[in-house]
């Protein structure tokens, strides 16, 4: 016997029949005799078009009243799997945010979670009651509902998992496990058995939308054993673990890619102390985070290009900023770019092993596609090309690491 949480995504759910497949998977882990807590994601496409109703009605919306529309795809399944599961004869209430409560910070939408009180929950699941959280969305220090970020339904169960002590995690998706790269572009790519915390959260930081960056990041360091698995098909799937876990290290053992970028250069910026600190400054000040920087000083001296990357949301907002007259940046003229996409290639093999840039950089230029920003961390090489390139650029990446599947 044992404790655990499931975690069913969109596509999971989304119709009712596929809600009454959710609930007959649950009831056999709870005829085995665990102890089940459900966490459930909107239907597919439902959280989208909630998300397209609050900017048909504001511009710059007020991310409170976004979070009160978009959390309502989750209350639906929510209640829903709960009356599925009461229908095969198993004991279910259903939990939104507020009434757990999952308390979260006032970072609305993309709040964090801060505690999860679970003693009420944990007496009920130990009298057989399966628990059914809805996803995505927890409660602020005045009571308002807060969504965590898109993908968020992920943190919401590595989170739960932690805060009932779950034995594991196990996240029911629309493929099979964790794989070397996006399975639905490159159709060679390879399902991973196991990949350590370290990878899985450097994957899902570069754009692996399997799982939700900060659900990687809770399970890392509340130790929660997660596993992503099919929700269509009975068979094992991938399991998250520690580096000391993993016998055989691959040099790379994944590829992910990020259309969420855009780029902008400032050309002739003054070289002089204080010039960037200005700039990336004032863009901290407003929250924008910056991803990818290069500086280059100019033969004649004087002056740099500075060029970043910042996420496609904040792009107008960083654009709005840097033109304002009255703030006084000094450069000559600014070349936006969203046409773009970060791949980064990532291992822990890294770490040990040299040649792992000039092996992406030669198979890049084979297929005539140009790098226009470069950067690296201990672990990860990421180029930014233009966004035509995105699955040439992961075939390519794909075979010169040698991971294609036979
Ligand atoms: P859910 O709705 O279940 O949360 P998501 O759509 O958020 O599912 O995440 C699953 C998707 O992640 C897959 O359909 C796949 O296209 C994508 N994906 C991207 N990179 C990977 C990877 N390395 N391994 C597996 N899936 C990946
Ligand atoms: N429904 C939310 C989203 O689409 C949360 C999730 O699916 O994880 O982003
Ligand atoms: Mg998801």
């Amino acid at each position: 016997m044992a404790r655990i949480v499931m975690k069913f995504g969109g596509t999971s759910v989304a119709n009712v029949e596929r809600i009454k497949k959710v609930a007959e998977r649950v009831k056999a882990e709870v005829d085995a005799g665990n102890e089940v807590g459900l966490v459930v994601s909107a239907m597919s496409g439902v959280t989208n078009e909630l998300v397209g109703y609050v900017r048909d009605t504001s511009k710059f919306y007020d991310t409170r009243e976004y979070d009160t529309v978009v959390s309502a795809g989750e209350q639906i399944t929510c209640g829903l799997a709960a009356l599925a599961l009461q229908e095969l004869g198993v004991s279910a209430r259903s939990w939104l945010g507020w009434q757990v409560p999952i308390r979260t910070d006032d970072a609305h939408g993309s709040a964090r979670i801060e505690s999860i009180e679970g003693e009420e929950i944990v007496r009920r699941m130990g009298e057989g009651q399966v628990a059914v959280f809805a996803g995505f969305q927890g409660v602020d220090a005045t009571s308002r509902i807060a969504t965590l970020g898109r993908g968020g339904s992920d943190t919401s169960a590595v989170a739960i998992a932690a805060a009932l002590e779950a034995e594991r995690c196990d996240i029911y998706t629309d493929v099979d496990g964790i794989y070397t790269t996006d399975p639905r572009i490159v159709t060679k790519a390879r399902k991973l058995d196991r990949i350590t915390y370290e990878e899985m959260l450097e994957l899902a930081s570069q754009g692996a939308k399997v799982l939700q960056t900060r659900a990687v990041e809770m399970a890392m360091k509340h130790r929660v054993r997660v596993q992503v698995l099919s929700s269509f098909e009975d068979k094992p799937g991938s399991l998250i673990v520690d580096e000391d876990e993993i016998v055989e290290k691959e040099v790379v053992s994944g590829i992910a890619y990020s259309r969420d970028e855009s780029k902008i250069t400032l050309t002739r910026v003054p070289d002089r102390p204080g010039s960037a600190a200005r700039v990336f400054g004032s863009l901290a000040q407003q929250h924008i985070n910056v991803d990818m920087i290069v500086q280059n000083v100019s033969p004649e001296g004087g002056y740099t290009d500075l060029t970043f990357t910042v996420g496609k949301d904040d792009y107008d907002r960083t654009v709005r900023l840097l033109q304002d007259k009255d703030a006084g940046f000094a450069y000559d003229e600014l070349v936006p770019d969203t046409n773009v996409v970060k791949i980064s290639v990532i291992g822990v093999g890294m770490r040990s092993h040299a040649g792992v840039a000039s092996t992406m950089f030669e198979a890049l230029s084979e297929k005539g596609i140009n790098i226009q920003v470069i950067s690296t961390s201990e672990i990860k090489v990421s180029v930014l090309v233009a966004e035509e390139y995105t699955e040439l650029a992961l075939r390519a990446l794909h075979t010169a690491y040698g991971l294609d599947a036979e």
